[in-house]
């Protein structure tokens, strides 16, 4: 199908994005990869006068280190994660989790930032940024903001961001170093969208963990953080018994849709399946 018409706007700053959006309303949208927001145009989900282009404004993209932070510009794409180098020496889960996102024709035009903030509860990148404790930094009219990734989804499609503001970076915690981390995720075939997925990011001292984060995709309205299925983890040798009771935790907060990729009971278990997988590999990696 083809979209309605629109008018397409190609600002070079960020303050001129901003005041495209301000100026438009909910009549405007930014578009960053396109390949989320182009096909629900073009099946007529999505409905926009105004089309703002992020593309030209270079200050959203790249990779920098900022004290204990990773600050990653909101217009670098999915392969660019792939490709770079601090990302792969501090922050391997992003690589990880990157490759199993569509092909590579998609991760070549799809952004972190797109990704993050499209609201889509089967976009792999929001669970993983839960499961790292990512702030995203916002900027609206009134100014700049940070969003805890954490507090950032509020339903399907449906996220604390202001029609007006614009994601401009994602900012992580450096992951200590030695941390274990691993993102598993079931699908019906090369790039589809999860059936269940699971982050999982830990660390261990003298043999007992000392922190854990799982965080779950597409088995619920939004990414779903599992906070007492990681603290399960916590202080524990993440032997059997922690792990089968953070398992049974993570499937309790669940409530996937039953629908092509199978019914309600199924899914709920593969999250289960996925949430054991990504502990064991992170845990051997921490080993
Ligand atoms: C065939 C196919 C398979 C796919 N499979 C997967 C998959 O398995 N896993 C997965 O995670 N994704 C998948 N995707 C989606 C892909 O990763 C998208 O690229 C991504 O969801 C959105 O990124 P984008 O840069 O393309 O954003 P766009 O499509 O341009 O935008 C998406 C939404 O986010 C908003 N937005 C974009 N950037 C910003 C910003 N900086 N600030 C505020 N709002 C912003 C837009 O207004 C829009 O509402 C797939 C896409 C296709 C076409």
């Amino acid at each position: 199908m083809i979209s309605g018409s629109f008018e397409y706007h190609r600002p070079s700053t960020l303050d001129e994005a901003v005041g495209l959006l301000n100026q438009h309303g909910d009549d405007a949208r930014v578009v960053a990869g396109g390949h989320s927001l182009i096909p629900m145009m073009k099946l007529r989900l999505a409905n926009l006068d105004h089309l703002v282009d992020l593309q030209s404004i270079d200050s959203l993209r790249g990779v920098t280190e900022d004290g204990g932070n990773l600050v990653i510009g909101a217009m670098t794409t999915q392969n660019e994660l792939i490709g770079n180098a601090v990302l792969a020496a501090k922050c391997p889960i992003l690589a990880e989790t990157s490759l199993q996102i569509a092909d590579p024709q998609v991760r070549y035009c799809g952004t972190i930032g797109g990704n993050v903030a499209n609201g889509d509860p089967g976009n792999d990148m929001p669970a993983v940024m839960q499961a790292l404790d990512a702030v995203y930094l916002a900027q609206g009219p009134n100014g700049a903001r940070e969003i805890a990734a954490r507090d950032f989804y509020e339903g399907i499609f449906f996220t604390a961001l202001e029609d007006n503001e614009i994601i401009t970076a994602v900012r992580i915690p450096t992951p200590q170093g030695g941390h274990g981390h691993a993102y598993e995720k079931q699908k019906r075939k090369t790039g589809d969208y999860a059936t269940a997925a699971a982050a999982v990011v830990l660390s261990l001292s003298g043999g007992n963990c000392t922190a854990a984060s799982i965080a779950l995709t597409n088995v619920g309205d939004t990414p779903l953080y599992a906070t007492d299925a990681s603290a399960a983890l916590i202080g524990t040798a993440v032997d059997q018994g922690a792990v089968d009771n953070a398992v049974a935790l993570a499937e309790g907060i669940t409530n996937p849709a039953a629908d092509t990729r199978g019914p309600v009971e199924f899914r709920t278990k593969i999250a289960g399946v996925m949430v054991r997988r990504a502990i064991a590999r992170a845990l051997s990696r921490a080993r």
